[in-house]
């Protein structure tokens, strides 16, 4: 647990059993909030933490989530039951899943297998609709003393929401911007099936820019001071990663062949002179090149479907 801003704590929920991989943030105010929960494998240091910082079960009045994906998520329903009192926050096209998420569960199971679905994330548990709060663009969630500002940042998910506290001008980036561990030297795109978009993510991330003091708060993990240089960075990873991908397509590679030439550019994207300090290992698990490499297929799959059909209605 460190604080990261005036009256924000991250807290490590230990992901897959890691240090620093994902991060709750608990704000301060007359109405103290979480953003983010991690999965229900996180939810015993998630609550320990807020012990720790005198959030006891009856105190807590709310819980945002940035979007659905169960690192992010998945330990809602569990969280929900052991602080009965809190709201639960989250993008409408979002809240469908929280309330019966068998249809989440089934598609990760499709990604990760049963084994790695039990052992990173756990059971997933609804979350009952008369707790949840639908939220969309332009939403403010008022915690007393301090307010959150929702925009809407699709790309990455269709569903996802960057929130601005407006005591102290941090933006929480869910997985806007990509994930960014703070020791390894690389910021990777975050590009997964179904919604994955690169206008719409390179979009959001503007937005974030714009929107953002000096200070972006990473679900993976942590605060990141210097908002330009790594909005740049991101928007040029999103792009070089799916333009990567459109010229294999090109040249008839097939995912693995794709997954190949991701690793490429991958390796590429570290910072001159610490590839020593890359353990490509740890990225996987947070964002597996196959998963970003399905993600970015299906982008170009449906942009070609969409094309076609575009010029099919066009054509007399
Ligand atoms: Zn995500």
């Amino acid at each position: 647990m460190f604080e990261v801003a005036s009256g924000i704590t991250a807290i490590d929920t230990f992901y897959g059993g890691r240090e620093r991989y994902t991060a709750a943030y608990l704000l301060e105010g007359d109405e103290p909030a979480i953003v983010e929960t991690g999965p229900t494998t996180s939810v015993e240091p998630v609550v320990a933490g807020l012990e720790r910082l005198g959030v006891a079960s009856d105190d807590l009045a709310h819980i945002v989530v940035t979007h659905i994906h169960l690192d992010h998520a998945g330990g809602v329903g569990v969280l929900a039951d052991r602080y009965p009192r809190a709201t639960i926050w989250v993008h409408e096209r979002g809240a469908p899943h929280l309330a019966d998420p068998a249809k989440l569960v089934a598609s990760a199971t499709m990604i990760y297998g049963e084994d790695e679905m039990a052992r990173l994330f756990g059971e997933v548990r609804p979350v009952a609709t008369d707790r949840l709060r639908p939220l969309v663009d332009g939403d403010r969630i008022d915690l007393g003393r301090r307010v959150l500002d929702t925009t809407a940042t699709p790309g990455h998910a269709k569903h996802q929401v960057a929130l601005l506290d407006s005591s102290t001008g941090a933006v929480f980036t869910g997985d806007a911007l990509g994930i960014h561990p703070p020791d390894l030297p690389a910021l990777r795109p975050a590009t997964p099936p179904p919604d994955y978009d690169l206008e719409m993510a390179v979009g959001s991330i503007e937005r974030i820019r714009e929107l953002a003091g000096d200070l972006l708060l990473f679900s993976h993990f942590g605060p990141v001071r210097e908002v330009d240089r790594v909005c740049d960075l991101a928007v040029k990873r999103f792009r070089d990663w799916t333009e990567s991908v459109r010229v294999a397509l090109d040249r008839g590679a097939d995912l693995d062949e794709v997954v190949e030439v991701l690793e490429g550019v991958a390796r590429e994207d570290v910072e001159t002179g610490a590839e020593s300090a890359l353990d490509v290992g740890r990225f996987e698990t947070l964002s597996s090149t196959r998963m970003n490499a399905m993600g970015i297929v299906r982008y170009w799959t449906k942009r070609r479907e969409t094309g076609a059909a575009e010029r099919d209605a066009a054509s007399p």
